[in-house]
């Protein structure tokens, strides 16, 4: 162990199991350590890094905008988080904002303001429905919005208000509706519990659910947003527009930014009903319109397609080759690979060997989500280090 790891174990709460390098520099789509080291970057900072480390226009909107105001409180107008929140309603079907600093509290916002619905709406309605493999936070309400019991379990009691349904069936979500749901919470396609993909027509037919009971649909498009899986929100490929969408992760490449997004009917929050000290933060929203305006003027989601193509493929060429590879799956570049054992670990710290950063989604399961400006010559020296590892 290095002296700053050595340090990090005395003097912090162990709630990760690190990856044995300590990182000090980033560019594009590579990463170095302490001891100068290269890694090409397919964690991204959990699909966060959109537009890789330290891109020119997000480093140039931060450094600018710290130079110039670096907070002040919401009882004030400032620039950049309205100038983020135009460009947010122009390019998505919802048409108001309100910007926290997390995912989390995107969704605890989301969930506060289905309520509100509810209140207003139906008849005092309150009970969200959410899937097994979701995740949706650490907070105590998103780990009980969570539908998996190991976020749960240390935790008990949660609070009340979350059902949760098998994903991928309609049918579940409609007979667990009752005069008490306001609203049904999903991801458009699970990140975190194993990348898995809707199932055709699954995202219209809840879309169609919830006009016929008149209850809200939130997506929660925190990792699958901004361009990850292929268009700029996950949504646009599967005929299902949101009531309430939340969105953090690549919003501002690195920076601390989360928001919740409502068509104008949702949108039933008056003064003083919800709030944040530090959300929409000038920096952070800065470095989001920056981020924001070079994904959708440079065709970022395209390139996210294309080279998610490449790197679908290839990892099925590996399918090919190794038999305990058995399935490839994802969006974009939001990518799994699953192995018939619970190798995953051994595949991580052979590629780290070799270069690579990927992380382990399951004891037998690798995500891929790097940044989004990746090119299909990164894609082929990734698969090369994998193919090795694997072998
Ligand atoms: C990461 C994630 C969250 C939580 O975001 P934080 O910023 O870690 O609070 C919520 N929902 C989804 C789909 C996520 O991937």
């Amino acid at each position: 162990m290095s002296h700053w790891q050595e340090l990090e174990h005395k003097y912090f709460m162990q709630t990760v199991e690190r990856t044995p390098i300590t990182l000090v520099r980033g560019q594009g789509a590579r990463v170095w350590d302490e001891a100068g080291r290269q890694y090409l970057d397919f964690v991204g900072g959990w699909a966060v890094d959109s537009l890789g480390h330290c891109h020119p226009v997000v480093v140039q909107a931060v450094t600018e905008q710290v130079k110039t105001l670096i907070h002040t409180s919401n009882q004030f107008y400032t620039i950049p988080q309205i100038q983020l929140a135009e460009l947010l309603v122009q390019n998505s079907c919802l048409d108001r904002v309100f910007f926290g600093n997390s995912g989390a509290e995107a969704n605890e916002g989301a969930v506060k303001l289905a309520r509100r619905y509810g209140k207003l709406h139906l008849d005092g309605a309150y009970e969200i429905i959410t899937t097994y493999a979701s995740f949706h936070g650490r907070t105590l309400a998103m780990v009980a919005a969570t539908g998996q019991a190991k976020f749960q379990k240390p935790y008990t009691p949660l609070p009340v208000g979350f059902v949760s349904v098998v994903y991928n069936d309609v049918e579940a979500i409609k007979a667990a509706t009752t005069h008490k749901t306001c609203a049904v919470m999903l991801e458009p396609l699970q990140g975190e519990g194993g990348v898995n993909l809707p199932g055709e027509g699954y995202l219209a037919a809840v879309r169609d659910w919830c006009n016929e009971k008149g209850i809200l649909l939130i997506l929660d498009e925190i990792q699958t947003g901004l361009g990850r899986t292929g268009t700029l929100f996950a949504y646009e490929q599967y005929g299902a527009e949101p009531d309430i969408m939340t969105l953090a992760k690549g919003l501002a490449s690195g920076l601390p930014v989360g928001a919740i997004l409502a068509k104008d009917r949702a949108s039933v929050f008056t003064p003083g009903e919800h709030g944040s000290t530090f959300g929409g933060n000038p920096v952070a929203c800065a470095a989001g319109y920056a981020t924001l305006k070079f994904i959708i003027e440079n065709d970022i989601a395209g390139n996210a397609q294309r080279v998610g193509e490449h790197l679908a493929s290839g990892l099925e060429s590996l399918k090919q080759k190794f038999q305990f590879v058995t399935d490839v799956r994802g969006r974009g570049l939001l990518m799994a690979m699953e192995f018939s054992r619970d190798i995953a670990s051994s595949v991580v710290a052979a590629c780290l060997d070799r270069g690579l950063l990927v992380n382990r989604l399951k004891p037998n399961a690798l995500r891929f989500m790097p940044p989004l400006i990746i090119s299909n010559g990164e894609v082929d020296e990734a698969l090369d280090i994998l193919d090795k590892s694997l072998e």
